[in-house]
């Protein structure tokens, strides 16, 4: 589905995975604030949330398109690239947002299968994401932003997460790797690394933790230097930057928004 909007000039095409709700939601909305047309990816079990973001970025001025794609498929991955330059005209700016981060587990606790689905959405999903828009990118000649999520996690690995630490330490690696790659194409590639945004992916902590979700934030909030945890609009800011041409001498980093957490 697409839709086309007013006609103020564009800055570009952006790809936002994992764009329904939380950081990927915001990241969308500010790429529309900030001049972008952007296609909205998520799974297709979260089309009606995608089409109420679909919505917001209408009503910034901005073309859009849905996109819905699990980006642990190859086949799916490639779909959505060519999805997003078919109905928007190019694709400028990726955003491989999407990731997953299920309930808490020691390394003992934790299952192949388990295992398995982390690195394969998170791992294997950035993999493709970068993969599909460097080649987009390369064959439109005009350079571009390839932007991933690692996080607090891939920095420091959490004993309650091995699986997911383990999987955005591989997105930092992946990240510098493609950077050294895509650099002579005016392709850079960055990664933001949150840390204790309130989304639906971390709603389940405080239960876990056997917390009520005020203190449990507020504990969180109290380990950083300025005191507060980050939103889902802190974290857009950052890709904000990224994605402009103003950041064009930055690349290969894993850029920590956490409030002053983890320090590399
Ligand atoms: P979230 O769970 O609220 O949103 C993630 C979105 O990704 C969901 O809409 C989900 O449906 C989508 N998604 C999951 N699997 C997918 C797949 N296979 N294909 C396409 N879409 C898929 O999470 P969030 O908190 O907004 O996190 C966004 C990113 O930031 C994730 O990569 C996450 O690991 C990372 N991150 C978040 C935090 C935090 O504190 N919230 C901290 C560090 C890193």
């Amino acid at each position: 589905m697409s839709s086309t909007a007013q006609s103020l000039e564009s800055k570009g095409t952006a790809l936002v995975t994992g764009a329904a709700q939380g950081i990927g939601r915001a990241i969308a909305l500010r790429l529309a604030a900030d001049g972008f047309d952007v296609a909205l990816n998520d799974i297709p079990s979260k089309t009606a949330l995608l089409e109420g973001v679909q919505a917001e970025v209408i009503a910034a001025g901005r073309r859009t398109a849905v996109v819905c794609a699990d980006v642990s498929i190859e086949t799916e991955v490639r779909d959505m690239v060519v999805r997003t330059v078919q109905e928007l005209g190019a694709l400028d700016v990726m955003v491989a947002n999407a990731g997953i981060c299920k309930a808490r587990k020691t390394l003992l606790e934790v299952d192949v299968a388990e295992w398995d689905r982390t690195f394969a959405v998170n791992v294997r999903g950035t993999f493709l994401c970068y993969q599909y828009a460097a080649k987009q990118m390369i064959q439109q000649g005009r350079g571009g932003r390839i932007i991933g999520a690692s996080s607090g996690a891939g920095k420091q690995g959490f004993g309650a997460l091995p699986d997911y630490s383990a999987s955005k330490f591989a997105v930092r690696g992946l990240t510098q790797a493609a950077a050294l790659e895509l650099g002579k194409h005016g392709i850079t590639v960055n990664a933001y690394a949150p840390g204790g945004v309130e989304t639906p992916m971390t709603e389940q902590f405080p239960a876990l933790a056997g917390m009520n979700p005020d203190a449990f934030f507020a504990m969180q909030a109290k380990g950083t230097a300025t005191g507060r945890n980050p939103t889902p609009e802190d974290i857009a800011t950052v890709v904000s930057f990224l994605a402009s041409k103003e950041s064009g001498f930055i690349t290969g980093q894993s850029i920590s928004a956490d409030g002053g957490k983890y320090f590399d």
